[in-house]
């Protein structure tokens, strides 16, 4: 596995990436948002009605994305199969674990998705909810879109950290961090696509 490992880091990740930037822009742009956003807010009932909200539809859309776009090969959409290609051969379930930050390659999504998402799809996302949500409402279905971005990333980072860190003794982390190993095993196709949360691998019977 390790000099698998070391052919697979040559071949895939390019000579010019550091893991530590990589990890610096995601929290920087995560940090940015949330307190931008966050500090916007003025924290009602209703407020965290919409964040929870936002995080259901964030949690669908995940699930929905990862089982049928990034686990089959949609034209169009073959750089995306073919990168979290790269995420299930790097990390499999009886090695889930980085060796290095510049394993976060293979782990992280590229910068260029997160300032997507936060320059493209969120805005498109909150215009299309200003057509169902009066005004007051948008930012908190947006703050909801960011918490999950962050969520999202960390969560699955933790999944691939070595079994006795602390972090995977956090609540909920040491199942979490099981179901994903078993979605990065021969039945990668088949389940457990939810990666922080398993509630639609349970509604559409995926749940291993
Ligand atoms: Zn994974
Ligand atoms: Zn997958």
């Amino acid at each position: 596995m390790e000099r698998y490992r070391r052919a697979f880091r040559k071949k895939v990740i390019p000579w010019y990436y550091r893991g530590k930037i990589h990890v610096a822009i995601f929290s920087i742009i995560q940090i940015s948002a949330i307190f931008f956003i966050g500090s916007r807010l003025s924290w009602e009932i209703s407020t965290l009605l919409v964040i929870f909200f936002a995080l259901g539809y964030a949690t669908t859309f995940t699930y929905f994305l990862h089982r049928f776009l990034l686990h089959r090969k949609l034209p169009g959409f073959g750089w995306a199969y073919k990168m979290h290609h790269w995420h299930h051969t790097f990390y499999q379930s009886h090695r889930m674990e980085y060796d290095g930050l510049d394993d976060v390659y293979m782990l992280l999504m590229p910068p260029w998705i997160q300032i997507f998402y936060f320059m493209v799809y969120l805005p498109g996302l909150a215009l299309v909810a200003g057509l169902f949500l009066p005004p007051h409402l948008i930012l908190p279905f947006a703050f909801g879109l960011t918490l999950w971005y962050g969520i999202y990333e960390l969560v699955h980072w933790i999944e691939h950290l070595p079994l006795n860190h602390w972090a995977i003794k956090l609540p909920f982390m040491k199942s979490a961090r099981k179901g994903h190993a078993i979605h990065h095993s021969r039945l990668k196709d088949v389940a457990n696509f939810g990666i922080v949360e398993p509630s639609w691998d349970y509604i559409f019977k995926t749940k291993v």
